[in-house]
């Protein structure tokens, strides 16, 4: 099989290099010379629990992409994947298939402006990747990852993706119910990710207030009932428990939104609370606790100018 990753930070260059020690060809494709560089000249190195190795791999800027892929995975945030979809549109063959497990809700719409639906996969993963510097990312932990066609139909082809990734060592499968996974994700993200980048506190100390924690639930509980008035059931009581589960155990972690925040770069704040919030809108469902913490992550990441 040909991949080739589109966003090769730490998921992308994980996903890729597990995939090419496989002995897949794979092309990495992102805009950080730093870490294209390094990958050129020493191969990638990963740091999976208990095992360090280094691949070799072909890395370039997305213009200089070399191999039309038989998938493309997008790694890129949200806010980045039409600006690198544009890109690549030289190497979107009639075959080739595109698969995004990013955050956050329109993935599809945003894939959609390139493809039409029976070459988009859709899905959502646990799977954790951290970047330790240029050319090396590590990973930690157990993850799961499952997608579906966007069209709704079951592929043959998707189900040879899942097992090329599970053969790698990232355990994947077809889920025909994919967009309730995808909810309960953005639900949990949208609490836990928005409200520690917004109060800069880890999961452990929100979750260490009454009410910290209340407003979490709050936060998840909206987003569930908008995926309802959306057609899609999510398992509320999952996410609840999930919630609670990551704010009396994960005490010290600090979310991707806040270390964002911290390191002024931009957040899936659009892809997250703003999709919910308008979704909101669109389908009569109130979503206070959400809507305000949209406008303040707004505002702390983009404050208007006074001249
Ligand atoms: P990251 O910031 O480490 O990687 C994104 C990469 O995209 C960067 O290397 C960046 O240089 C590159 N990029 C930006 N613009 C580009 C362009 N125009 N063309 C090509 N490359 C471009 O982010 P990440 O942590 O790997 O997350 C990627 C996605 O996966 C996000 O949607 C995130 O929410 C999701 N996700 C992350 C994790 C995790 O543990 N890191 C887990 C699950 C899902």
């Amino acid at each position: 099989m040909r991949y080739t990753i589109l966003g090769a930070g730490a998921m992308g260059s994980l996903f890729g290099g597990l995939l090419a020690a496989q002995g897949h060809t794979v092309e990495l494709l992102d805009v950080n010379d730093l870490h294209l560089n390094k990958v050129r000249q020493q191969g990638l190195r990963l740091d999976t629990d208990g095992c360090s190795q280094t691949v070799h791999l072909i890395a370039n800027r997305p213009e200089g992409a070399v191999q039309r892929p038989n998938w493309l995975i997008v790694f890129t945030k949200t806010m980045h994947t039409q600006a690198a979809m544009q890109s690549v549109k030289h190497l979107l063959g009639d075959t080739t298939r595109v698969l995004s497990l990013q955050n956050g809700l329109g993935n599809i719409e945003r894939l959609n402006q390139f493809l039409p639906l029976e070459r988009i996969a859709i899905g959502v993963t646990t799977v954790p990747a951290d970047m330790h510097g240029p050319g090396n990312v590590g990973s930690h932990g157990q993850g799961h990852s499952r997608f579906m066609m966007a069209d709704g139909q079951s592929s043959e082809t998707i189900i040879e993706l899942a097992a090329d990734l599970t053969a790698a060592g990232l355990p994947s499968e077809q889920d025909l119910a994919v967009h309730a996974a995808i909810w309960q994700k953005v639900a949990f993200n949208a609490a836990l990710n928005g409200l520690c980048a917004l109060a800069s506190c880890t999961v452990g100390q929100l979750g260490a207030t009454q009410g910290g924690r209340k407003l979490a639930h709050g936060v998840a509980a909206e987003a569930g009932q908008v995926a309802s008035a959306c057609g899609v059931a999510v398992d509320e009581a999952v996410v609840h428990k999930t919630l609670d589960h990551a704010m009396d155990h994960h005490l010290h972690h600090k979310p991707s939104m806040l270390q964002d925040v911290l390191a002024k770069r931009p957040a899936e704040v659009e892809a997250i609370h703003g999709e919910i919030v308008r979704a909101g809108e669109r389908t009569g469902v109130p979503t206070p606790h959400t809507t305000t913490l949209y406008t303040l992550l707004q505002l702390i990441q983009d404050p208007p100018s006074l001249g």
